[in-house]
């Protein structure tokens, strides 16, 4: 018989305790010490900011974009890029004297290891959870949304060329920018 090895514990802030043998745990996500050194992060050393327009709270020339801002989605490469391209092209249209705000919906599109050879695709914002379904073509993928497959593995495998010559560069992927349902199945117990 295994005897339960209880001298080790978590215990939480209001004091709640439990033992364990194997202790896996992610430490928090703190944003970087230089948004704690300007005076606009908070606790977590994040720049509170509205969640459409990225613009800080309290302030109307400061916008803050990517792991620096305090967003619920994902902190991920591809949440800052897809904020990146909408804030571009925002700030450009107002430098010419053309009225435009940014509008991000808090998209996020990643792809997750599982082993095995295998790979899920998530893609989600705000609104809408992660949903089963095929992407970026709606019905012919190559990549499947929430599933682990061989093909969104070599996705990702695949994904490092991508962003050496075209996102670094900055060359426009035919991805939307806002989360787009098509191709995207909302599962009966999900729409009601
Ligand atoms: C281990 C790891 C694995 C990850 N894997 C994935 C993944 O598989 N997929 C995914 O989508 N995301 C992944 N991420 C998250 C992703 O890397 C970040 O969300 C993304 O890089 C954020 O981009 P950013 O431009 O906001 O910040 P960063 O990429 O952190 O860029 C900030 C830049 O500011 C510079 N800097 C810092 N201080 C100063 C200063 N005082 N003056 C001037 N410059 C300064 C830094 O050197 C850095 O270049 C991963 C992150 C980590 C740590």
């Amino acid at each position: 018989m295994v005897e339960r090895v209880t001298e080790y514990a978590v215990v939480s802030y209001d004091d709640r305790r439990i033992g364990y043998d194997l202790l896996v745990t992610v430490p928090l996500n703190m944003g970087a010490d230089y948004v704690a050194a300007s005076g606009l992060g908070d606790e977590l050393n994040h720049v509170p900011v509205d969640r459409n327009t990225l613009r800080a709270n309290g302030y109307d020339n400061i916008f803050a974009l990517g792991d620096a801002n305090d967003v619920p989605t994902s902190k991920a490469g591809s949440v800052a890029h897809v904020e990146a391209e909408l804030f571009a092209d925002a700030l450009a249209a107002r430098l010419h004297g053309r009225p435009a705000r940014v509008d991000f919906d808090g998209h996020a599109n990643c792809f997750v290891e599982c082993g095995d050879g295998r790979a899920l695709l998530i893609d989600f914002n705000y609104d809408t959870e992660p949903l089963p379904g095929r992407y970026p073509l709606p019905g012919l993928g190559p990549f499947s949304l929430l599933r682990p497959t061989r093909l969104n593995h070599w996705g990702k495998r695949a994904f490092r060329w991508v962003y050496w010559h075209a996102l670094l560069p900055g060359r426009p992927l035919p991805v939307p920018a806002r989360m787009s349902m098509a191709g995207k199945h909302v599962p009966e117990e999900v729409a009601s």
